[in-house]
């Protein structure tokens, strides 16, 4: 996660160089609001309503791995319960079907590029939430990533790795599993942990940078993994955040 990250910061440096030596670029940009910089960059913007009042969710999926509705009226809950938003709008759009079994970021990056038609200006910030087919390719023995924040507004959903931990004896049902995976990679977004919101008490997990200590917490690293959330869903309950990842929520514009 560490080493993505610091891959992901370090292209969004290059990107940002490149455009101030070419302002002239953003006139053909349909927004002027960055949207390829590193996670946490937006942190405050989505927590309070100083910059934007409102949110747009852009769900894009592909055919068979649409997340369910229960699943984004939770996220929207969340946003009202954590955020100062005073609309949020969720839309979902599907998008043609890539091939690959599995996606590097920057194959992820790419389908987002290809599809993303919305983006943040005026009082509206815009997120990107995308679903799809096949596999993480950071997936490694033991390790199923279930999604990833990569973006200062994007997530991706490994919806089909989601399908395959759940819905089934012994597993979660489908809705819980992927509220908490959305959930979690949402909170990403919102800078937790340590990751653009800065901590109001030390909670990071030293052994897994951006997550929290606490063993319940919805930011717990278990949570991305389809091997680990097994056991933090166990009751059928969706994680919740603990009062450290709050705390640090509400000093930097949330609630
Ligand atoms: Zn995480
Ligand atoms: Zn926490």
């Amino acid at each position: 996660m560490k080493n993505i990250l610091k891959g992901i910061l370090l292209i969004c440096l290059l990107i940002s160089c490149t455009k101030d030596d070419n302002p002239d670029q953003d006139s053909n940009n349909p927004a002027n609001y960055p949207y390829l910089q590193q996670v946490g960059y937006s942190a405050k913007d989505i927590l309070s309503s100083t910059t934007f009042s409102n949110i747009y969710i852009e769900v894009m999926y592909v055919d068979g791995f649409k997340p369910s509705d229960q699943a984004l009226n939770n996220l929207r809950n969340f946003i009202n319960q954590r955020t100062f938003k005073s609309t949020v709008t969720i839309e979902k759009k599907l998008i043609s079907t890539p091939t690959a079994a599995a996606y590097s970021i920057n194959d992820i990056r790419k389908i987002e590029d290809d599809n993303r038609s919305k983006f943040s200006s005026g009082n509206q910030i815009v997120i990107v939430a995308l679903f799809l087919n096949g596999e993480s390719s950071n997936n490694s023995g033991n390790s199923v990533v279930l999604g990833t924040a990569y973006r200062n507004t994007s997530f991706v959903i490994f919806e089909e790795s989601i399908h395959s931990f759940s819905n089934s004896p012994f597993k979660p049902a489908r809705e819980v599993l992927e509220s908490a995976v959305i959930l979690h990679e949402f909170c990403h977004l919102l800078g937790l942990v340590n990751l653009g919101t800065a901590m109001v008490n030390n909670h990071e997990d030293s052994a897994h940078s951006a997550h929290c200590t606490t063993q319940n917490c919805l930011m717990y690293y278990k949570v991305e993994n389809g091997n680990g959330v097994i056991d933090m869903i166990s009751g059928g309950q969706i994680p919740q955040l603990d009062s450290f990842c709050i705390g640090d929520l509400k000093a930097n514009g949330g609630k």
